[in-house]
């Protein structure tokens, strides 16, 4: 860890655990470029299962960024022997499968599991109808008890806890201790991500976004930011460039994150509603022939180039230049009535 030495934690890992490794794999090429100090990791006690099975109780410990911000967390974790010795197995998750979704979960959030497999496939219905398009392969959904084990677990750069996340290649990851009625919506939000991100992985953060909530939370919400009164006509009224300026995942505020998301999703709504549907799926089509990246996402670079393909494609897509996209939007948004 000291060294941030990928190849030497790679060999670590269970690779035969595919959606495992791209996680771990992504994970460390954010904690290669991120400030960190400190790092230990202390194994409180270890039990083995049986010939194979090890699991270990952690405490794992670092300082993040140059503010040292302390990310202690403490898990349960899981080793396995395969033919090449001891792999790191992830979490000790147990499991419970449904028709479209596998549930790894950790022992403590048991009871909200059983809530998780009802109310995933209740969101599986709602985003194939909304969508019009279906994940290949049943979905690996991995809950949490804590909100920072699951920063840690996913994209450690994030400024604030967050409730779910999804990657391409990845697990739908989430935390667990919440109300019933928050399950199905965060589930659809995180699937429509990884339907989408598994046809084109060049999506800028707007886009993928706006993509997830107008396709994913929206029908559960019952309506648009606007129309349930969360934000004004002038509150939504921000030019493309607005979000194009702002990096999500910089953002602490709540109701900034909340008009980033929400303007998002107003930008994709109005595509629907003056393209339709299908031009949506044919921007998803037209950025799929960038070849992918297959690497956890950059806010860097990788959002910059996003968004001059994004650029490219509405233009071949929906026959407009971004001045002229960005005109009728505005326009667009400036009719609409909450
Ligand atoms: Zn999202």
């Amino acid at each position: 860890m000291k060294a941030k030495d990928i190849m030497r934690y790679l060999a670590l890992i269970n690779e035969a655990d595919k959606e495992y490794y791209t996680e771990q794999r992504n994970w460390f090429l954010i904690y290669q470029d991120a400030v960190t100090s400190d790092f230990t990791i202390e194994v409180i006690k270890a039990k083995r299962v049986n010939d194979t099975t090890i699991t270990a109780s952690l405490r794992q410990h670092y300082l993040y960024g140059p503010e040292k911000a302390d990310r202690t967390v403490a898990y349960e974790e899981r080793f396995i022997k395969i033919s090449n010795g001891w792999k790191d197995a992830d979490l000790d998750f147990s499991v419970q499968e449904t028709l479209h979704f596998v549930v790894k979960y950790q022992v403590e959030v048991e009871t909200k599991a059983i809530e998780v497999c009802e109310e995933a496939e209740k969101a599986y219905a709602s985003v194939v109808k909304e969508l019009g398009l279906e994940p290949q392969d049943k979905t690996t959904l991995k809950l949490y008890a804590d909100q920072e084990i699951l920063r840690q677990s996913t994209d450690i750069r994030v400024a604030y806890l967050f409730n779910g996340w999804a990657e391409d290649g990845e697990s739908i990851k989430m935390y667990a201790r919440r109300e019933r009625a928050a399950i199905a919506p965060l589930i659809a939000h995180e699937l429509t991500h990884k339907i989408t991100l598994g046809i084109s992985d060049s999506l800028n953060s707007w886009l993928a976004e706006g993509l997830a909530v107008h396709f994913g939370n929206r029908s559960f919400r019952g309506g648009n930011a606007l129309q349930m009164g969360w934000f004004t006509v002038e509150e939504l009224s921000r030019p493309v460039t607005w979000l194009e300026e702002n990096t999500l995942i910089q953002m602490t505020d709540e109701k900034t994150i909340g008009l980033y998301n929400s303007v998002s999703a107003m930008v994709v709504e109005f595509i629907v509603k003056t393209h339709g549907r299908d031009r949506v799926k044919a921007l998803l089509t037209e950025l799929s022939k960038y070849p992918r990246y297959d690497r956890g996402y950059d806010y860097g670079k990788m959002e910059q180039e996003n968004q001059k393909r994004l650029h490219q494609a509405i233009k071949t897509v929906l026959g407009v230049n971004m001045d002229t996209f960005n005109r009728q939007w505005l326009k667009w948004i400036s009719s609409q009535k909450g």
